[in-house]
């Protein structure tokens, strides 16, 4: 997925933002039309619409959508978590792609409503960062879209609270390695809750900083 520059700002082509979804989808990532990913414009941003099976979806049925949420080309109702994603971009000038799953470890992860422990590599060699937690809110609603941009802070990734994840970057293919990277995390971290004696690693493998402790 190579970007293109507009206005300064990196957009993906509309095939790519549907790309995403249908390889996000393939991976477990998301479930049938559920999941969304943006990608902004100069105008605003360019969002995958509600309910749209994205095997049928064409570059067509993106919605383009202002600012302030006003729909400025496209067919379809954008998806429904519009008001996240214009949030984000809002917060993160840096931020030119969103993805938002609901994959499996990730999402169970977030109904524990703590960060991921451990710290994998993946969160440093990607510079994600550390993932925070977003307070749980309705899907959708203006109340979630102002604490996932808060609690967003400056990483690669947030989880919703007993929902699933907003993944951010430059452009799709990092935006979606954020949201790999997460999944993956929680999938170690699953596996470590399961172990015989359960570990904890409070550790950062890219400064060295933190270790790990063995839980009674
Ligand atoms: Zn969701």
């Amino acid at each position: 997925m190579r970007p293109v520059r507009l206005n300064g700002a990196l957009v993906n082509r509309p095939e790519e933002i549907i790309e995403a979804m249908r390889g996000l989808r393939a991976r477990g990532f998301v479930v049938g039309t559920v999941g969304n990913a943006s990608v902004r414009i100069a105008d605003g941003l360019r969002i995958t619409p509600s309910r749209r099976d994205y095997d049928a979806m064409g570059p067509e049925d993106l919605v383009d959508v202002d600012g302030r949420g006003r729909v400025l080309h496209g067919g379809h109702r954008p998806s429904r978590e519009l008001w996240l994603h214009l949030a984000v971009y809002g917060a993160r000038p840096d931020v030119c792609a969103i993805v938002h799953t609901h994959s499996p470890y990730a999402t169970a992860w977030s109904f524990l409503g703590e960060p991921i422990s451990p710290q994998t590599e993946e969160m440093s060699y990607y510079g994600i960062g550390r993932v925070g937690v977003a307070p749980a809110a309705p899907a959708g609603s203006p109340e979630l879209a102002a604490a996932v941009a808060g609690s967003l802070g400056t990483a690669g990734a947030v989880l919703l609270h007993g929902h699933g994840v907003v993944a951010v970057g430059a452009d799709l293919a990092t935006a979606v390695t954020a949201a790999e990277a997460v999944e993956h995390q929680a999938h170690v971290g699953w596996l470590l809750r399961g172990a015989p004696a359960p570990l904890a690693w409070d550790g950062d493998v890219h400064t060295g900083e933190g270790g790990l402790t063995w839980r009674d």
